[in-house]
C-alpha cells in the first residue's frame, strides 16, 4: 500500500523504462547507431544554434520546415505527418486517440517493444499480450485471432522487423493484417526502416486503419534529438496533432533533423557497413558454445546461451565492459563498431570458457 492516497492504484506497480547509462563501457544495449555524425555537421547546428535559434523564442509548433523535409524523405504528403518527441510520444498519442476511457484494448504479440504495454498500462488501457511462436518469433495468428474474438481489441502493434527478435513480418503475417477491420487501428513501427528497406507505405493509401510509426533514433544517428514520425490518413494525423502538447519539440531537434535530412546521403553511408558487421557477428556467435542467434533485419542480435540466465549474461558481460540488453527471454546485442563487436565477442568467449 502507499501513503499517497490519491494517486491511481494501478499506477503502484509499474516500473519505469529502465535504461542504463555506463560511465565507461561498449554501448551495445539500445540499438543506437554506434557513431556520431559525420565529420562537420556538428559544427553546421551549433553556428545555428548560435547565430539562427533565439533561445528565448518558443520553436516552431506547428513543425512545418520539419514535416516538409521529412514527407519529401519518406515520399509521403506533409499532411500524412505528425512528428514526435521521438516516436515513443507518438505511441502515446495513438493510445489516448483510440482506447482511452475504457474504449479497448490492444493486443501485443510478445516479446516484442515495452514501451507498448508500458504506456498503455500508464494511461489505464488493457493489455492483451500474445505469445509469438518460439522458434520465429512470427505471430500466433491463431492465437491473434482468438483474442480479437474475446477482447474489444482496438489496436495491434506491430514492430517490424519486430525488436528484440529481428524478425521481419511474412507473407502470411502480411495477409492476415490484410484482414483486420477497419474498426482496429493496426500500428506498424518502422524503427528500424533504414536497415530493413521494407516499408508498408505503399499499401498506406488502402488501409486507413494503419499507421506507421519511424524514428531519427537509430540508423540517422540522432537519438540524443527525440524526434519520430508517424506517417497516416490525414484524418488521424489531424487527431494526433490536436493531442499532442504544443511545444514537443526543441527548436535544435527540429534544425538536427533538417540537417540531417539534407544530407540524409551522408548520415546513411555507414549502413552497408553496420550490416556486413551484423553479419559477421552473427556467424561468429553460433561458434561459442551454447550460443544461438536469430536471423535479424535490423543493427540488432537477438541471442540465446543454453544454461545462462539472460539477466546474470547481462550483468557479467557488462562487468566485463559490455552492455547488452536482457529481454524477452534472451539477449539483444546491438552492432557497433568493429572494435565494439570483436570486444564483445571476446568477452562473451571468456564467459562461457
Ligand atoms: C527505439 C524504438 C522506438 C523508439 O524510438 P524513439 O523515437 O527514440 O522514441 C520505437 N519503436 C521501436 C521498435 C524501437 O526500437
Amino acid at each position: 500500500m502507499c501513503a499517497l492516497q490519491y494517486l491511481r492504484p494501478d499506477l503502484l506497480h509499474l516500473k519505469s523504462y529502465d535504461a542504463v547509462l555506463p560511465l565507461a563501457a561498449d554501448k551495445l544495449d539500445a540499438n543506437e547507431f554506434p557513431l556520431d555524425w559525420p565529420e562537420g555537421f556538428k559544427q553546421k547546428l551549433s553556428l545555428l544554434w548560435e547565430k539562427g535559434i533565439p533561445s528565448n523564442r518558443y520553436p516552431d509548433a506547428n513543425h512545418h520546415g520539419l514535416k516538409q523535409a521529412i514527407a519529401a524523405y519518406a515520399g509521403a504528403d506533409p499532411a500524412q505527418i505528425s512528428v514526435g518527441n521521438g516516436s515513443d510520444e507518438l505511441i502515446r498519442s495513438l493510445l489516448i486517440a483510440t482506447c482511452l476511457g475504457g474504449r479497448g484494448s490492444i493486443l501485443v504479440p510478445e516479446p516484442t517493444f515495452s514501451m507498448y504495454a508500458i504506456l498503455a498500462e500508464s494511461l489505464g488501457i488493457p493489455v492483451v499480450r500474445v505469445a509469438r511462436d518460439s522458434e520465429s518469433f512470427a505471430l500466433n495468428l491463431q492465437a491473434c485471432g482468438q483474442a480479437l474474438a474475446d477482447h474489444p481489441i482496438r489496436v495491434v502493434c506491430l514492430v517490424d522487423p519486430n525488436s528484440p527478435t529481428g524478425n521481419g513480418l511474412s507473407a502470411a503475417e502480411w495477409a492476415w493484417i490484410e484482414t483486420l477491420p477497419p474498426q482496429i487501428l493496426v500500428i506498424l513501427d518502422e524503427a528500424y526502416f533504414e536497415f530493413s528497406q521494407h516499408t508498408a507505405l505503399p499499401k498506406l493509401a488502402d488501409h486507413p486503419n494503419w499507421v506507421i510509426l519511424r524514428t531519427f533514433s537509430k540508423a540517422f544517428r540522432l537519438a540524443a534529438h527525440r524526434v519520430g514520425y508517424a506517417i497516416g490518413h490525414p484524418q488521424l494525423i489531424q487527431v494526433l496533432e490536436s493531442i499532442r502538447l504544443p511545444y514537443n519539440l526543441p527548436a535544435i531537434s527540429q534544425w538536427a533533423v533538417q540537417i540531417a535530412l539534407e544530407h540524409a546521403e551522408e548520415f546513411l553511408a555507414d549502413l552497408p557497413l553496420l550490416r556486413r558487421q551484423r553479419d559477421i557477428l552473427e556467424q561468429a556467435l553460433p561458434e561459442l558454445p551454447g550460443v544461438r542467434v536469430w536471423p535479424s533485419q535490423a543493427n540488432f542480435l537477438y541471442l540465446r546461451v543454453e544454461g545462462r540466465d539472460p539477466q546474470q549474461l547481462q550483468r557479467d558481460w557488462q562487468d566485463l565492459g559490455t552492455c547488452v540488453r536482457a529481454t524477452g527471454g534472451g539477449i539483444r546485442l546491438t552492432v557497433g563498431t568493429p572494435e565494439e563487436n570483436q570486444r564483445a565477442l571476446e568477452r562473451l568467449r571468456q564467459l562461457l570458457h
